[in-house]
């Protein structure tokens, strides 16, 4: 059964079309010129639709001026507050949002009519949607119910659900988490279950390539070898200037796919040190945060075959809860970078006293 098709911009995706690639914006949103400049670059480059990061009304004000400078086909990801879905919507092609983070605004109103105000919102200015369903970054709610299903896929299918019954058609769904077996799995059920809705697919903090792209691979592959993802991105920790690379790497997975040259789980040696780092975005607190990412993996190379994660995170926004299930994880701040162990939060140190510091942790 083909998905169905959904529009985007100049683009359509689903119902049998060859799978879209797409990437993400790591400059800062105010920053208009330069974001722009971003954007017409990785489109040009084939990126067939480009995400930025808007939490705040000046963002969101920035977004007018980015869509007269670019044809890139724009989605625009909000996180905590959706209510900026209002102001952005006529420069945007897809909004993106996600049912973790429905709850921090207006904590009072239920989600179904945040969803409903966004699904309106949408359809009045010829907007899609996605449901970005993270596993670091669940409802809480969904968390402590003891249901049968994984939460991020309940999530994701109680949403689609509302969604069909308002009724509004025009969306995707994505279910991403950092471990790439976890994206199979969920992916794979969630299209078992609602074989009709498109999906985007992508393994977040995936981290710096090669392993970056190895996690993507092994996710990825095998649910395109099954006919399985209508959208993609591989998303990696690389500085601005080598940003399109994430796209190089989304259509070697789909040659992959096509040559019959899927990878094999055995690949991936989970019994070994696991990086995870988030590939930023407009949102990242300190522009040191690739140099940082990039000194913990130097740094570590001597706990290559210890059996332990950690996580580095560019902000506040997604770096407390997307660091909870790593031995270590460090996110940044403006002029200071927090380190957990576990849940725990260890301290707040300055990027200079940072990986010493996480290093003397792992020898206690
Ligand atoms: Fe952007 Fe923060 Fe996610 Fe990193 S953790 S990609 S900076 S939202």
């Amino acid at each position: 059964m083909s998905t169905r098709t959904v529009q985007i911009g100049t683009i359509f995706i689903g119902g049998g079309r060859p799978v879209a690639v797409q990437s993400m914006c790591a400059t800062k949103t105010t920053d208009f010129q330069a974001t722009a400049k971003m954007c017409q670059h990785l489109h040009e480059h084939g990126a067939a639709i480009v995400r930025v990061a808007v939490d705040t009304p000046l963002d969101a004000a920035a977004l007018a001026k980015i869509r007269d400078l670019t044809d890139a086909n724009l989605s625009v990801d909000l996180q905590e507050n959706y209510r900026l879905a209002e102001t952005v919507a006529p420069f945007v092609d897809k909004i993106r949002y996600n049912p973790g983070h429905l709850h921090h605004a207006e904590p009072g109103v239920p989600w179904t009519e945040k969803v409903r105000v966004l699904a309106e919102i949408a359809t009045q200015h010829d907007c899609a949607l996605r449901i970005g369903v993270n596993c670091g970054s669940l409802d809480p709610a969904k968390k402590q119910d003891a249901a049968e299903l994984p939460p991020m896929l309940r999530s994701a299918l109680e949403h689609a659900d509302f969604l069909d019954s308002l009724p509004f058609y025009r969306y995707c769904v994505s279910l991403k988490g950092s471990d790439p077996f976890a994206v199979l799995d969920a992916n794979r059920a969630f299209a078992r279950l609602r074989p009709e809705v498109p999906l985007h697919l992508g393994v977040t903090e995936a981290g710096m390539p090669p392993e970056g792209i190895v996690k993507s691979r092994l996710a990825l592959e095998p649910l395109l070898a099954e006919g399985i993802g209508d959208t993609l991105r591989v998303s990696l920790t690389v500085p601005n200037a080598r940003k399109t690379e994430e796209i190089d790497a989304g259509r070697e997975i789909l040659r992959n796919v096509e040559n019959g040259t899927v990878i094999s789980p055995d690949q991936w040696n989970a019994n070994r040190l696991n990086i995870v780092s988030c590939p930023s975005c407009a949102r990242v607190e300190n522009e040191r945060f690739i140099e940082l990412a990039e000194a913990v993996r130097e740094a570590t190379r001597f706990a290559a075959d210890w059996p332990i994660k950690i996580a580095v995170m560019g902000c506040r926004v997604n770096g407390p809860g997307e660091t909870d299930d790593a031995d270590f994880g460090l996110w940044c701040g403006p002029n200071r970078v927090n380190l957990k162990r576990g849940e725990t939060l260890l301290g707040s140190f300055s990027y200079d006293e940072i990986v010493p510091k996480l290093i003397e942790k792992m020898y206690q």
